[in-house]
Parts: structure tokens; C-alpha cells; sequence
């Protein structure tokens, strides 16, 4: 791996951060606070949250075996993404390698930080080799994005190919494992201490069921979380937020009774699917959603928006064509949904 310093935008490097008043103050117990020309009125919303979130980080931290100063706390992991191209990125000149298909908002935020965004077509089984990422990456490449489970494809990706990007590659290989809580596999967290090079992405949006709140972790070296600490608006994390998220946090066996429900209905639904008269094929997936190949994706999708029911047609998306991709619901809801397709 380069050093930190030479994957880090230089101005980044050298920037001194914004220090707000609460990052000035901390310690001393104190009950009277005429620092940062809040209204003294309305408690407790009159006061600013903690700008690094120690409460809720001390919770994450036992749950997820890691040091709270391996944690970053965005508002959704598309910030932690979003900052990962302004700390590491130089705009104009630096580029990143990601597979193709997978989550759009790396596409988004390259292009937001006019970043040069190189892909990689996933295989036949959606699929992809460390070699052909290494051949895509020049001495500019400063990140590389694998999403794992993978949206819309759904699937694991290879881990011998990510463990042997991340011993390979010079910059930083980012994991994003939106997912990971529906799958089998083991999350890289466990990665972390042997792969300095290494940015776990997570978030409360999908198995925690708080996708409101707008809550994304970043799990990474403590210098690399210290940059994007360093350049994240000083109270990203609003204080409802960090209250609902350690109230969640008390409660994690909660989590668990619904992945593991919503496992058994994705079992279910992927049977009953694949009887449809309009299915042509259900991939193989690890997340709380399937990727079905239809006879015709447009028209079916129009047929279900009609009936009030939403998925997503993927059928743009490379690899994707006829593609629609099915999120696993509550029971009534998956029922709703294979009812009309009966109908279809
Ligand atoms: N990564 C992946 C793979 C996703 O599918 C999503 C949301 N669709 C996100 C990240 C962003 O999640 P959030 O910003 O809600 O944490």
C-alpha cells in the first residue's frame, strides 16, 4: 500500500479542520454552556449533538469487534462514500476502478467530484477477477469499490479475488457491505487489522430497518477515519439520530428474529417466483433481494405499478437486461405481489 499521505489529496493532507465548540470543549462535568450561541430554551433540541458521536460509537464498537476509532458515522454510507472521493480523489486527475454492475452512487459521486470512474464488467455469474481490476488501475487509481453483497446482482462476491486485491493494490479497496447481514459469509471486519488499505461500508439502512434515521457506518484504520473526520461537516449526525441508533443498538436480538424471517421469506418467494409463467430465471442471491429475469421487464414492471405494487426495473443496467429486481417484503406483501403475477 502507498502511504496514507500519498493516497491523500494534499490540501486534505494540510487542511486544519473547522473546530467547533463542542470539539473544544470535552472533559469536566459543566451545567452551564454559553459556547456556541444556541438558545438556551427548548431542551434538549436547543443543543448542538456530539460532533463525533462517542456514545453511539461505544455501543457499535463490542457489536462490531472493533475500536471506536475505527468508526465513521455519516448521514447514510453514501456520505462516508461521497467522502471518500473528496479526501482521496483529486479532481481532474485521479481515477477509481469499480465492477460493473453495482450500487450507482460511486458513478454519482465520481462524477459530482469530476473523478475519472474506470469499470469493470462482472462475468456471466457476476463474478469478477482481481487481475482484471489491477489491469484497469493506473498510478492515478486512488480507490477501487466492491459491493458485497452486490446491488442489483445480489450476489457474494469472490473473496479470494477481494483478498488478493487488497494484498495487491497500492490504494484503498472499499467493501461495501450494505447487506452482508442477510449472508452467510463473513463480514471483512475481520479483515481490518491485517489489510491497512482496507474501508468496510455499512449501514442501519436495510437489515437494522431504520433507513429513515439516515445512518451509515465507515469501519477503516484509525488515520483513515481520522481524514474523513477531518472534513465531515462538524454535526453530520444529528442528535434524534444518534438517540435512535443507540436505542437500536439495545435492541440487536431484534435485528436478528428479522433477518432471519425475512431469510425464510426470501426462500419462499424465490420458489414461488420461479413457477411464474413470466420468470425466466432467479440469480442466485446473498441480500434481502432477488434479481429476476422476466419475459418482459418494462411491461410486467407497468403492470405492477398499476396494481399499486413497486419494484425495480433494472433492465438499462448492464448485464441486467429484462431484469427486475425484487425486494423481500412482509408475507401479505410477498403474497400481493406473486398474486398479481398469477394474473399477469
Ligand atoms: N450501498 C449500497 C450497496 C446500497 O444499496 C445503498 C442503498 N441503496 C447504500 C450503500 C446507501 O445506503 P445508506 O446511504 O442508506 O446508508
Amino acid at each position: 500500500m502507498k502511504t496514507l499521505k500519498e493516497l491523500t489529496r494534499p490540501n486534505i493532507w494540510a487542511l486544519k479542520p473547522y473546530s467547533s465548540a463542542r470539539d473544544e470543549y470535552s472533559g469536566k462535568e459543566a451545567s452551564v454552556f454559553l459556547d456556541a450561541n444556541e438558545n438556551p430554551y427548548n431542551a434538549p433540541n436547543n443543543r448542538y449533538p456530539d460532533p463525533l458521536q462517542g456514545e453511539l460509537k461505544r455501543k457499535i464498537a463490542p457489536v462490531k469487534k472493533v475500536f471506536p476509532a475505527q468508526i465513521f458515522l455519516g448521514n447514510g454510507s453514501d456520505e462516508a462514500i461521497d467522502l471518500m472521493f473528496r479526501a482521496f480523489c483529486r479532481p481532474g486527475v485521479d481515477n477509481v476502478v469499480a465492477v460493473e454492475p453495482t450500487y450507482g452512487m460511486y458513478l454519482v459521486c465520481a462524477e459530482v467530484n469530476d473523478v475519472e470512474y474506470r469499470n469493470v464488467k462482472l462475468d456471466a455469474d457476476f463474478q469478477f477477477k482481481a487481475d482484471d481490476m489491477l489491469a484497469a488501475a493506473d498510478g492515478n487509481t486512488k480507490l477501487m469499490f466492491l459491493c458485497s453483497p452486490n446491488n442489483p446482482t445480489g450476489n457474494n462476491l469472490d473473496r479470494k479475488e477481494i483478498l488478493s486485491l487488497l494484498e495487491r493494490f497500492e490504494g484503498l479497496v472499499i467493501v461495501d457491505e450494505a447487506y452482508s447481514d442477510f449472508s452467510d459469509e463473513p463480514s471483512f471486519l475481520t479483515e481490518l487489522e491485517r489489510y491497512p488499505n482496507l474501508v468496510v461500508l455499512q449501514t442501519f439502512s436495510k437489515a437494522w430497518g431504520c433507513a429513515a434515521i439516515r445512518l451509515g457506518m465507515a469501519f477503516a484504520s484509525s488515520d483513515i477515519i481520522g481524514i474523513l473526520n477531518k472534513i465531515k461537516y462538524p454535526y453530520n449526525i444529528n442528535r434524534l439520530t444518534q438517540e435512535e441508533a443507540i436505542r437500536m443498538m439495545e435492541q440487536h436480538y431484534q435485528v436478528k428474529q428479522w433477518v432471519k424471517s425475512l431469510l425464510e421469506e426470501r426462500g419462499r418467494m424465490i420458489e414461488e417466483f420461479k413457477k411464474l409463467k413470466c420468470c425466466c430465471y432467479v440469480y442466485p442471491t446473498d441480500a434481502n433481494f432477488f434479481l429476476a429475469k422476466v419475459s418482459d421487464a418494462k411491461k410486467i414492471y407497468d403492470y405492477l405499478v398499476d396494481n399499486g405494487i413497486i419494484v425495480r426495473n433494472r433492465t438499462n443496467v448492464t448485464l441486467c437486461h429484462n431484469c427486475l429486481r425484487i425486494t423481500i417484503g412482509t408475507r401479505p406483501e410477498n403474497d400481493a405481489l406473486l398474486e398479481a403475477l398469477k394474473q399477469y
